[in-house]
């Protein structure tokens, strides 16, 4: 969500250092391969299982050797970033090596990967181990480097502004979100948040990653709500910042059908601006089974109807 992104200045920074390795790759058409992009960075990437007992010593072992030096606590912060509940990733800045938990579900290894290679070119990143769990993984972790990372994983991944280009070719549709999550390689999710936030901040747009109405184990997830994220363009968040997640809840289950996947819905319905005028919105609902995806727009202002006495 847009509360979560980095400072405008910091945004500046990411990317200027997004478009440095899209340009020394020769500006790719997408998808962009990120062995590419470590090959480049002179990064690693190892594997482990964070089901193997002796990983901890094994590690540090082999870190000191390749290091050629004694890394201060090296243990002590393997340790620590290990036993913190469901860890996925980390980034090791003195030997240039991103460790990825293999068994971590393959589909989710492209954004951690990502998430990995910005912390290692964000210059103020340096200093720090960076351990990573599912939560600071989340686009809507608030941590700072973490919601730096996030940003910067989402540049790279998207190729800065070429994504949103060609979105704005394309209607918002889940035809059109298909057909670029395959071009791009990403998740349907990252990519339809994509579309929400970034295609025209200035059009009211809004999106709803839920579970199904009907059928809770489909889109379940461990947050306390129905809806996982609610995200919105810049513009919907200005002129329609009275409407919350419950509300577009709300309209999800009004509509849903009992489809488990593919379209669930689509329909119009109407919502509220701040000034109190009605606006007609168009409503289109995708199940993956693992997430239920809502789309939502402005159409138009709905005429006001003058009462002739
Ligand atoms: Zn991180």
């Amino acid at each position: 969500m847009s509360d979560a992104l980095p400072d405008e200045l910091e945004r500046h920074d990411i990317r200027k250092q997004v478009n440095r390795i899209l340009r020394d790759l020769g500006n790719p058409e997408p998808p962009i391969k990120l062995a590419d992009v470590r090959s480049l960075l002179s990064l690693d990437l190892q594997y482990y299982s964070s089901s193997d007992p002796g990983l901890v010593s094994e590690l540090t072992h082999r870190f000191q050797l390749i290091a050629k030096k004694t890394i201060p606590d090296l243990g002590r912060h393997l340790q620590l970033a290990l036993s913190k509940s469901k860890l996925c990733a980390f980034w090791v800045p003195a030997l240039s090596r991103i460790m990825l938990d293999g068994d971590v579900p393959e589909p989710k290894h492209r954004w951690i990967e990502a998430h990995e290679i910005i912390h290692s070119v964000i210059p103020w990143h340096k200093n720090f181990l960076l351990g990573d769990n599912a939560q600071t993984l989340d686009p809507t972790c608030h941590a700072v480097l973490e919601a730096e990372a996030n940003y910067g994983a989402g540049r790279l991944l998207f190729l800065d502004e070429k994504f949103n280009a060609e979105a704005k070719d394309l209607d918002l549709s889940f035809k059109s979100i298909k057909l670029l999550q395959k071009r791009y390689a990403n998740s349907i999710v990252s990519t339809f948040w994509r579309i929400v936030e970034d295609r025209n901040p200035l059009d009211p747009v809004f999106g709803m990653v839920s579970i199904h109405p009907h059928y809770a184990d489909v889109g379940s997830h461990d947050g306390p709500n129905p809806w996982r994220y609610f995200i919105r363009s810049e513009a919907f968040a200005r002129q329609f910042s009275r409407i919350s997640s419950e509300t577009v809840y709300e309209l999800v289950r009004s509509h849903a059908s009992r489809r488990k996947a593919g379209p669930i819905f689509a329909a119009q319905d109407t919502i509220i601006d701040d000034r109190g005028e009605e606006w007609e919105v168009e409503l289109e609902c995708f199940s993956t089974t693992h997430a239920v995806l809502t789309l939502g727009y402005t159409i138009k202002e709905r005429p006001v109807v003058v009462q002739v006495s």
